[in-house]
C-alpha cells in the first residue's frame, strides 16, 4: 500500500508531531555508525498522556536518560552518523522485537501503563507503522548504502541504564553489551576496563538476546557488521557535564579501536 511506503506518513502521527527519527551527521566518515533507540520520550498528540502523572515520564522507564547528549556530542567528535529515536520506549520500544511481551509494555518496572492495557491489534500495529518500523527502516536504508559503497560499518548501539531497579543497586559505571560478535566487544571491554576508575559490566547489566532485543541481532548479527551495544549508567550522564565527559572518554576509546581495526585490515 502507498501508506506504507511513504515513509513517516501514518494514522498515529499527525502533522503537529514530529518525525520518529533524528540524524546527525549523515555525511560522516567515521566507521562506527551510532543508533539510539530510547533517545527521545515524546508521546504521539493522539496518545495523550498514556494515562500516566508528567512525572513518570522524566524517569528512566520513559527513555534512556542523558543518553541523548552522550550520542550527540559522540557522533560529532568521532565524525559518526548517528540515528536515533524519539518517541518514548512507552509507546513501543524500538529495541524489542515487536512480538516480545515488553514491546509496548503495560507494566514497567512497577508503573501500570493504563494507555497500554487491552490494545486492540489495529493500535498496535499503528504504534509499529509510525514509530517503529521507519526508524529501523531507516538503519537498514543506511547500512545497505554504505555497504554498497563499500564503507566499513561497525554498529554502537547506545543505551543508558538506572542505578537503581526494582530496590537494587547496580555498581557498574558502564556495560558493554553483545552477543555473537567477537571482534568489537573483546576490544572494548579491554579499553573501557584500562579507565582505572571505572567498573566495567560485561553483558551488565544486561545481556542481548534474539528475545529481548532488536537492534543488535537484527542489523549488527544478521547483516554480519561489528557491533556492540553500551550501557551508560545514568546518574554518570544526566548533566551536561557528564555528558561530554563521557562522550570525550568514548570518543577516545573509538579513537583507538578504529586504529586497533584498521591495523588488522577489519575496517
Ligand atoms: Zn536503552
Amino acid at each position: 500500500m502507498a501508506l506504507d511506503s511513504a515513509g513517516d506518513t501514518s494514522l498515529l502521527l499527525e502533522s503537529a508531531d514530529v518525525p520518529p527519527v533524528f540524524e546527525q551527521n549523515a555525511a560522516g566518515r567515521s566507521p562506527f555508525l551510532l543508533t539510539c533507540d530510547h533517545y527521545g520520550r515524546l508521546i504521539p498528540r493522539a496518545l495523550g498522556d498514556l494515562g500516566l502523572p508528567a512525572d513518570e515520564f522524566t524517569r528512566h522507564i520513559a527513555w534512556d536518560i542523558g543518553i541523548a547528549g552522550v550520542a550527540e556530542r559522540l557522533a560529532k567528535h568521532l565524525d559518526a552518523h548517528l540515528i536515533a529515536q524519539r518517541y518514548s520506549r512507552l509507546v513501543i520500544d524500538c529495541n524489542r522485537p515487536p512480538v516480545a511481551a515488553g514491546s509496548i509494555p503495560r507494566i514497567s518496572e512497577a508503573t501500570v501503563i493504563p494507555g497500554n492495557e487491552g490494545l486492540a491489534r489495529e493500535a498496535t500495529e499503528a504504534r509499529r507503522r509510525a514509530i517503529f518500523d521507519p526508524y529501523h527502516r531507516r538503519i537498514d536504508e543506511v547500512i545497505d548504502a554504505r555497504l554498497r559503497d563499500q564503507r566499513p560499518t561497525v554498529l554502537v548501539s547506545l543505551h543508558s541504564f538506572t542505578p537503581v531497579y526494582a530496590g537494587i543497586a547496580r555498581p557498574w559505571h558502564v556495560g558493554t553489551l553483545y552477543h555473537r560478535d567477537t571482534r568489537l566487544p573483546p576490544l572494548l571491554l579491554k579499553l573501557l576496563r584500562g579507565e582505572a576508575e571505572l567498573v566495567v559490566g560485561d553483558n551488565e547489566p544486561y545481556a542481548v538476546s534474539d528475545e529481548t532485543d532488536y537492534t543488535i541481532p537484527v542489523h549488527g548479527e544478521a547483516r554480519g557488521l561489528m557491533n556492540s551495544g553500551i550501557e551508560i549508567r545514568q546518574d554518570l550522564i544526566a548533566g551536561r557535564a557528564g555528558q561530554s565527559e563521557w562522550a570525550e572518554r568514548l570518543a577516545r576509546i573509538f579513537g583507538e579501536i578504529e586504529i586497533i581495526l584498521r591495523a588488522q585490515g577489519l575496517v
